[in-house]
């Protein structure tokens, strides 16, 4: 399929969400490669490990050392040479010659008959292969200790070298997003920076003549703009850099002066506003000067109508790249919605990140839902967990498009799949948690 973004089956008038997001990734892919050719030495960074949380790992982190870096006890117990579990003796007793700690190995011989205490991480003693958790042993003077022999078998209890990982072999593999996790990883391997892609410029704007500034009046008919603070909200939730472009009045000249602004300088640009039916004849025309830009009627609710394409590099721009454009809903639901659905997906793949995907739960819907096949709803819910301790959502009031309200008081999105007819109460729906997500 031809996925260019004003391909005609893109711009029908029932795109399904699933043909937009594969269309949008195919595009990414394309500006990916393209921008492989004007590589820059300042699209990969070094960074501490304090600055690398939510970045994406650009290159493989190799493993320098063996992980455990020698033989170790799992257990606090009793290390010996299991050769001894042979016996036909159903109990084997032991006499305890010394103690191994974390970080103060037993340098000593323990010979047949002996064994040593050992604490969990500490090395272990040469000639003993095999640990006895403590609880399986009784002891009454605490020199000579017994255990049942069915209760270990010979090299149990006791980590290998290189088992966790062996030296050279990628500990942490390029496309990560860095989670709090890989970064402890790093360090316990010695590695004190790591290899990122740079932060993506995302410039953002809102279109309206409506629209007003924090801290200048409302007129008549006039209302703030709200959309330039969720979206500084979302972007900044995944480590971008935002060039704010602010207000853009409706009428052509400002209009693709701000365009033109944001591409000189942005990877993306996201603008609000200007695309629902009234206005995107007017938006249209300026686009087709800038760039290759599509408007997409897509089945979904909240967020119809959608501006997605690529701007042209504007003369002087270094690297001459193409700038990623969203042109969202101007409704604050809406474009809270587009950004989950198919902005946040598409900046993580430009950023470099193999898992792009927002992960979903399933929970048992508290009451009836109406909801018309043919269009994917995403609805405003609180996830909680229900009398009987089953997750349970429960929609936040009025579900309109304009209406921040019922985003702000909700956790999570009930998504009503295209094909979905109306839910019953205590049937189960698709969730997506906003926690690490919004
Ligand atoms: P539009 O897509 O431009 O037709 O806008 C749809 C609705 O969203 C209208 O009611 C606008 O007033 C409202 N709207 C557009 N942009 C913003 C914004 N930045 N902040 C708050 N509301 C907006
Ligand atoms: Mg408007």
């Amino acid at each position: 399929m031809n996925l260019s973004p004003n391909n005609p089956i893109l711009l029908s008038s029932s795109l399904h969400v699933d043909e937009a997001r594969k269309a949008i990734a195919q595009l990414v892919a394309e500006l990916i490669s393209e921008s492989r050719l004007t590589q820059s030495p300042t699209d990969i960074e070094t960074v501490s490990l304090d600055q690398a949380i939510n970045r994406v790992l650009a290159l493989d982190v190799l493993s320098p050392i063996d992980v455990p870096s020698a033989d170790n006890s799992a257990m606090d117990g009793f290390a010996f040479n299991g050769q001894c579990l042979d016996s036909q003796s159903p109990e084997i007793s032991l006499r305890v010659i010394g103690t191994a700690f974390a970080g103060k190995p037993y340098t000593g011989v323990i010979g047949q008959g002996e064994c040593l205490k050992i604490m969990t991480g500490a090395l272990m003693p040469s000639h003993c292969d095999t640990v006895i958790p403590q609880e399986f042993t009784e002891s009454e003077d605490q020199v000579v200790i017994r255990f049942k022999q069915n209760q270990v078998k010979p090299g149990e209890n006791r980590r290998l070298r290189g088992e966790d990982l062996e030296k050279g072999k990628p500990a942490i593999v390029a496309g990560r997003l860095l989670r709090p996790s890989d970064l402890g990883l790093a360090a316990s391997l010695g590695i004190a920076q790591l290899q990122v892609h740079r932060k993506l410029k995302v410039a953002i704007l809102s279109s309206g003549d409506e629209l007003r500034s924090l801290g200048q009046p409302l007129d008549s008919g006039s209302i703030y703009d709200s959309n330039r603070y969720s979206l500084t909200g979302l972007l900044n939730r995944l480590n971008m850099d935002i060039i704010d472009c602010g207000i853009v009045r409706d009428d052509p000249a400002s209009l693709k002066e701000a365009f033109c602004k944001a591409a000189q300088k942005a990877d993306v640009l996201i603008s609000s506003g200007g695309v629902s039916v009234g206005e995107a004849d007017f938006t249209k025309q300026i686009m087709q000067e800038l760039g290759d830009v599509g408007f997409w009627k897509i089945a979904m609710r909240p967020g119809r109508p959608m501006a997605f394409g690529t701007l042209k590099p504007v003369p002087g721009k270094s690297p001459a790249r193409k700038t990623l454009f969203f042109g969202l809903p101007g409704n604050p639901v809406a474009v809270m919605v587009t950004f989950y659905q198919f902005v946040r997906a598409a900046l993580l793949q430009l950023n470099g990140a193999s898992q792009t995907e927002a992960p979903l739960t399933q929970a048992i819907s508290e009451t009836s839902i109406r909801k018309k096949p043919g269009r994917t709803e995403f609805q405003r819910a609180i996830l909680g967990p229900g009398p009987d301790g089953r997750p349970t959502v429960r929609l936040t009031g009025s579900q309109g498009a304009g209406i921040l309200r019922s985003m702000s008081e909700a956790n999570c999105f009930v998504i009503l799949h295209h094909d979905q007819g109306n839910i019953a109460a205590g049937d189960w729906v698709d969730v997506a948690l906003f926690d690490g997500l919004l």
